[in-house]
């Protein structure tokens, strides 16, 4: 199967720090990717650079067959591509409902807007939650109602920058549950993570950053064997 993204030599420097280096990512229609590695390694830099918020020095991005080095972030976005922030962007003073309306209105017409809103606040399990201003949900729902906003322009890829920060265990495990749903009805999925529970529960490929560059790459059972990823995350090379 053709990859749905791919970088290419993909580098970016702060100063001279290499933050990615020469970076080969590919990955598959219909993936759900895990992307880990210790703090600083790089993970949120390359997120930038595949959205289009950073340039990079030198390198390339294929998004769905076609060169997008050199696209801003909203043709990207126009293209499939969608993101979810570690930070959220929900409307705070605004009800959910409203929240997701707004995102939804940017890809649907008046007419298919109720149902589009309502199959949404069905795969969030937020319809209890309707009503309710967005800063008086519990932080796992804040992060479903960002995933929600993420979603509303329906991607084809969609990029999660440790979605489950700060999350119970339950909470957790929801939303590896959210993702595998969404995956299954198409959405392609690269998700930086923290939590090995999760990374074990939603991918079958997980990508090891370090120092700015793949380190490793396979199952998460060879992940968790390797001697070297262990290293790296104890801070001792
Ligand atoms: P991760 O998400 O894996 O924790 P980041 O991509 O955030 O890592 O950061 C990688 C490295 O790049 C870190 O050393 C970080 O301090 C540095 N970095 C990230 N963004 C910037 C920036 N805008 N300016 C300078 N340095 C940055
Ligand atoms: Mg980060």
């Amino acid at each position: 199967m053709a990859p749905i993204l791919e970088t290419r030599r993909l580098s970016k420097r702060f100063g001279g720090l290499r933050a990615t280096d020469g970076v080969d990512l590919s990955i598959d229609a219909g993936e759900i990717r895990c992307l880990i590695g210790p703090n600083g390694a790089g993970k949120s830099t390359l997120f930038r650079l595949i959205l289009g918020t950073y340039p990079p020095d030198s390198g390339e991005i294929r998004f769905r067959g076609e060169d997008v080095t050199g696209f801003l972030p909203y043709r990207r976005v126009a293209r499939g591509m969608s993101i979810k922030f570690q930070v959220p962007g929900i409307f705070k003073d605004l009800s959910v409902e409203h929240n997701l309306t707004i995102a939804l209105q940017q890809r649907v017409g008046r007419d298919t807007l109720q149902r589009e809103l309502e199959r949404l606040l069905d795969v969030l399990d937020l319809g209890t939650a309707r009503g309710r201003r967005a800063g008086e949900l519990s932080h796992g729902q804040q992060q479903w109602l960002e995933i929600g906003m993420a979603i509303a322009l329906s991607p084809s890829l969609l990029l999660l920058d440790e979605p489950t920060a700060g999350m119970s265990p339950e909470e957790t495990f929801k939303t590896g549950e959210l993702i595998k749903r969404l995956n299954a009805d198409g959405m392609t999925m690269v998700v930086i993570e923290h939590d090995m529970t999760f990374v074990r529960q939603v991918a079958r490929r997980v990508t090891v950053l370090h120092l700015g560059q793949i380190f490793v790459e396979g199952s998460m059972d060879d992940i968790v064997r390797n001697d070297d990823v262990a290293r790296i995350y104890l801070g001792r090379e």
